[in-house]
């Protein structure tokens, strides 16, 4: 199996890079924000709890996003590998992760880190904003959140996966099919597959 998780602040492409990559080497994508967000479509009591924060820029409970996984997990046992967009975003997640991953006796072979600088991300999200509707791109002060809630909580899940020698970084500044190169050649260069 071939698990990576697809790792960098809000706006760095994860989603648009996840849906290139899942194709190419057949994974089973999973991003917390999207199955948020199908929760919230279908006005479930979770999704109504999750959107006050997503739409504050703020981080939903570690058990609630860890729960969907874990279910995520359960429903599709036969996947050849897995694609993780968006989660883990905190350490607590993280352990949580390597926990259900270990019981499936199927680590993360690496965390693939897309660097993009502050300004470009902002102005990345408000354009998506105007052209997606997303609530939390709308607003400059709910990006600055997104952006302080990535430095203070999830910037540490790089150096927990750095710590096990799994952290590839890549520049994410550039065209799409640029940035799919450089990933698809970092996977293709590690040995453990
Ligand atoms: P982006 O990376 O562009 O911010 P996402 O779709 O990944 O977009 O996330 C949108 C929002 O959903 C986040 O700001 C957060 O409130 C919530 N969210 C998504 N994934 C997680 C997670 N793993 N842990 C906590 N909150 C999450």
């Amino acid at each position: 199996m071939l698990n990576i998780i697809l790792f960098g602040p809000p706006g760095s492409g994860k989603g648009t890079q996840a849906n290139l990559l899942k194709e190419k080497y057949q994974l089973l994508h999973i991003s917390t924000g999207d199955l948020l967000r199908e929760e919230i479509a279908n006005g479930t009591k979770l999704g109504l709890e999750a959107k006050t924060l997503m739409d504050k820029g703020e981080l939903v409970p570690d058990e609630v996003v860890v729960g969907m996984i874990q279910s995520k997990l359960d429903a599709n046992k036969k996947a050849k590998g897995l694609i993780l967009d968006g989660f883990p975003r905190t350490v607590k997640q993280a352990e949580a992760l390597d926990q259900l991953l270990g019981e499936l006796n199927s680590p993360i072979n690496a965390l693939v880190s897309i660097v993009v600088d502050e300004e470009e991300l902002k102005q990345r999200l408000l354009l998506r904003g105007k052209e997606s509707g997303r609530p939390d791109d709308q607003n400059e002060s709910i990006i600055e959140n997104r952006i302080k809630e990535y430095k203070n909580k999830t910037t540490a899940v790089a150096t927990y996966y750095e710590n096990k020698g799994k952290l590839h970084e890549i520049n994410g500044v550039g065209d799409v099919e640029t940035i799919n190169k450089l990933i698809c050649s970092t996977l293709d260069s590690m040995s453990k597959f």
